[in-house]
């Protein structure tokens, strides 16, 4: 059984990052900048901006932080966003999930330019995935593909089985998996599927998304499966000096037992997110770069 480890992918494309961002700014005097707005003090989220700042930085690039206050209101978050659009020392912009009560996050994900929605939560870059055309992928989804390919998988003709389907996660994965270029053959499960093990038992790839622990166990894997499991949920743990610990959506040891790969949790899908968020930004910059001439 092989643990997939996401640390060391991460590792190595951040440090090409670096040289890619390095490269652009002593070819182009260009150095890819990213912001982040953060509304509120929900410390899961300061600690993802704080992690997403200092990744940044280790890369060479700039890194913005605005912090509103919880209610500062969706007119002052979409001003901030319309400014960072017209920045341009800024190649990517972010706003922080889950935002406070009564912002709409669809309108603010709509406010944020194509061109520097790293996230790639944007309906054009949403839709330009959808049609395979040029875009920005979703940082967790791309990650995925890129843990899976490090990992030596083929995923042609394989039945990959995605469990969850948010817009973020699960529903974007499935699309990819199924591209021409990827060529699995998705199964897209969510909280109204009858009978999920009747579907992750013929799976040889199953992407556990659903948030909820213990969503994926041992005896719903075919022997041999490979698991990618992206959920982050803390359970209370009194042996951890922190109170908690966090586990995926799958149950690792037992899944363990039965698949041939496995990504971790922490250590497996979550370096991966930040690191195409930097991928992404730095591609921003060098699309940023390309006379608007040779744009496709
Ligand atoms: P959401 O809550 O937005 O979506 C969860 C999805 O799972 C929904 O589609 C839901 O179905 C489905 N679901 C819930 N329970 C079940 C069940 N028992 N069986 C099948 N499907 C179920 O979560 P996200 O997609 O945002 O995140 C999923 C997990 O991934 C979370 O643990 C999150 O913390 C983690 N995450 C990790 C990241 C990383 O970098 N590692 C990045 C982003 C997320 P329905 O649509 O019917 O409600």
């Amino acid at each position: 059984m092989k643990i997939i480890d996401g640390k060391a992918l991460s590792a190595r494309l951040r440090s090409e990052i670096a040289e890619g961002a390095a490269a652009l700014k002593a070819e182009k005097g260009v150095t890819p900048g990213l912001a982040v707005i953060l509304v509120g003090e929900n410390p899961a989220s300061v600690s993802y901006v704080t992690a997403k700042e200092k990744a940044c930085l280790a890369a060479g690039m700039h890194s913005v932080l605005i912090r509103l206050p919880a209610d500062a209101g969706e007119a002052k978050i979409l001003d901030e966003v319309r400014r960072l659009n017209d920045d341009p020392a800024i190649h990517g912009v972010l706003v922080q999930l889950p935002l406070p009560q009564g912002v709409d996050a669809g309108k603010v994900a709509a406010a944020i330019s194509p061109e520097k929605d790293v996230d790639g939560f944007n309906a054009v870059n949403v839709g330009n995935m959808v049609l395979g055309g040029r875009c920005l992928l979703p940082c967790t989804p791309h990650g995925i593909l890129k843990l899976i390919e490090f990992a030596g998988i083929d995923c042609r003709g394989k039945h990959a089985v995605v469990l969850g389907r948010s817009n973020i996660v699960g529903t974007p994965t499935a699309i990819l998996l199924s591209r021409k270029s990827v060529n699995a053959t998705v199964t897209l499960c969510h909280s109204g599927t009858a009978d999920l093990a009747k579907f992750t038992r013929t799976a040889d790839i199953v992407v556990a998304a659903t948030g909820k622990p213990g969503t994926l166990t041992g005896d719903m894997l075919k022997p041999g499966a490979v698991v990618i499991d992206v959920g982050v949920n803390r359970v209370e743990d009194a042996s951890s000096a922190r109170g908690y610990r966090l586990v995926g959506d799958a149950d690792f040891e037992s899944c363990a037992k039965v698949a041939s790969a496995i990504t971790p949790v922490p250590g497996g899908v979550g370096p991966m997110t930040i690191t195409m968020l930097l991928w992404n930004t730095l591609e921003s910059a060098r699309r940023g770069c390309v006379s608007s001439a040779d744009r496709v």
